[in-house]
């Protein structure tokens, strides 16, 4: 979150995994785009790591690829990506050889000669995990002048497996570098949405007085994808719902919507509230396993008149694998402000809709002044947050609606992203890519808020692991999941806010 209109020291930007999908897809159309806007330090240069045999010309090549394809400012003009990939360099490299290490340190040193000055020394893991340790053990080794000051490291997601994986990968990191050097990565805190949720609630005198257990009733953060696991089988088979989407983005969301206001916008003040909130959430228990966790797992179907395998039928996945593709949860905040309010979560593959959503209800007024045929459609206030695909926040409040009668419905008070703001809204990754040259940590995991969260979902893990769902697959292709998600919410008293789907072709 660029609060400065100071640019980042000169700095040596090195992608291992330089040749994998996050980087042709994420990672290079981010920096480029932050070159465009004129955002990246006057001096870098970005070292992608790989084992492919590649020249720098076949490596640019293949990032020229994935921008065209992939960045939200389209095709690559020519002229501006001559310059910027001037900049960019490949290291065929083995992640697990001393050599790696001995040849950045070359390419760092290189550097710090011809630009006359010490560089900021960026190390983003775009690898699978248990490349982890290996790296950050390697880059721990090369050997430049004040790299304290200098070295910054980028974890990808997943971050750990389990309560202790996460705990030894900390330890482990905290042994090589200071916490201040590590950026433990979560994209869903980047999004535009979610980020502007402080700017809602801490930058308006309008919503804090009301934004506690006095006047809402219920909290809904649904995040779901129409897409099944596609190429992922054999990666998301060992992790499920729970693991990829709720231990991280989902409690990450919760926290923004649920934390104390802050004493200041600095990074350790925003992310101590955030922890805060993680450890009041009511721990899960035997009883609350069982009536407030549901899990699912999608059978096969048609979606938009294709047939669709079911998730045991996919690569990768074992016949008759017991891993959730679908999560729904309730929490409680055991706290002043949420006493009591419940937190409904939902995650799921290969649901209806493609939408990320908080829904903050509010309850209804305490007296009713209208007939009932006044208020037929009658709806509590209600705050829609909407990260994914469409960005909007839009405020729901009773009207009466134009005619002689007194008949009220809901209308929609609107915040659209497209119409307010003409220019395109920055990736995630582009502003958190620029945070970490910022040295800038309020939108990154902290090792605590990490292990705390998944202290909190480990009763919830280890009881999905140890009993094999009977009933999977239980919910079909293009649904809303398994009918006990519903039941979940529904013995409440509430049902789950779906975001109105405007054309079933705009889908994907
Ligand atoms: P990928 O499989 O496409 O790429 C893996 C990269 O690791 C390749 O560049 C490969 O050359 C490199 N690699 C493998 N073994 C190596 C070795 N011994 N030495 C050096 N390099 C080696 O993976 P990906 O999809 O790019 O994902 C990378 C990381 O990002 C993973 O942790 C993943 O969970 C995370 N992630 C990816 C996405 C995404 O959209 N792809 C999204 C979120 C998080």
């Amino acid at each position: 979150m660029k609060t400065t209109n100071i640019k980042p020291k000169p700095t040596v930007f090195t992608i291992f995994g330089g040749t994998g999908d996050l980087a042709a897809r994420k990672l290079i159309p981010a920096l480029y785009n932050l070159y465009l806007d004129g955002y990246m330090p006057a001096k870098f240069t970005i070292v992608g790591l790989g084992r492919t045999d590649y020249d720098n010309q076949k490596f640019r090549e293949i990032l020229l690829d994935g921008i065209n394809k992939f960045s939200r400012s389209g095709k690559a003009d020519a002229a501006k990506w001559k310059v910027f990939s001037s900049c960019i360099q490949y290291l065929q490299s083995d992640a697990k050889k001393d050599k790696t290490y001995q040849d950045l340190e070359a390419i760092i040193k290189e550097k710090d000669q011809e630009w006359g000055e010490e560089s900021n020394i960026i190390h983003y893991l775009s690898v699978a995990p248990q490349f982890f340790p290996i790296i950050s053990k390697g880059v721990a080794t090369i050997n430049i002048e004040n790299k304290e000051q200098r070295n910054r490291i980028v974890i990808e997601k997943p971050f750990g497996h389990d309560l202790d994986s996460a705990k030894e990968l900390n330890k482990l990191l905290q042994s090589l570098f200071d916490e201040t050097q590590i950026y433990r990565i979560d994209h869903y805190l980047g999004k535009e949405t979610v980020q502007n949720m402080m700017a809602f609630r801490f930058a308006n005198a309008l919503f804090e007085p009301i934004w506690n257990r006095n006047y809402i009733e219920h909290v809904q953060i649904s995040v779901t994808e129409d897409i099944g696991v596609e190429d992922r089988g054999g990666y998301y088979d060992g992790s499920g719902a729970l693991k990829d989407m709720v231990q991280n983005h989902i409690l990450q969301v919760l926290c923004l919507v649920a934390m104390e206001p802050p004493v200041s916008f600095n990074a350790d003040e925003v992310r101590n509230r955030r922890v805060d909130v993680l450890r009041a959430i009511r721990k899960f228990g035997h009883e609350e396993v069982k009536h407030n966790t549901v899990r699912g797992q999608y059978a096969s179907g048609w979606v938009a008149g294709e047939e669709v395998l079911g998730y045991r039928e996919e690569k990768g996945v074992d016949p008759n694998s017991n891993t959730e593709t679908f999560a729904a949860l309730k929490f409680f905040i055991d706290n002043w402000r949420w006493q009591n309010v419940p937190f409904y979560v939902r995650t799921g593959k290969r649901m209806h809709q493609k939408a990320s959503v908080i829904s903050i209800q509010f309850k209804d007024v305490p007296h009713p002044i209208f007939p009932i045929e006044a208020s037929e459609s009658w709806q509590q206030n209600r705050l829609i947050i909407s990260i994914q695909p469409e960005m909007s926040i839009r405020l729901q409040v009773q009207a009466k609606r134009p005619g002689l009668d007194m008949i009220l419905n809901p209308v929609d008070m609107v915040f659209n992203y497209d119409g307010t703001y003409p220019a395109e809204s920055p990736e995630a990754y582009e502003t958190l890519l620029l945070d970490v040259m910022e040295g800038d940590q309020t939108l990154f995991m902290r090792a605590d808020q990490i292990e705390a969260a998944w202290e909190l979902l480990m009763p919830v893990v280890e009881n999905w692991e140890s009993r094999k769902s009977i009933n999977f697959p239980n919910y079909a292709a293009d649904s809303w999941g398994p009918e006990i998600a519903e039941a979940l919410i529904a013995k409440d008293g509430f049902h789950w806010f779906t975001m109105p789907v405007k054309n079933k072709k705009d889908k994907k």
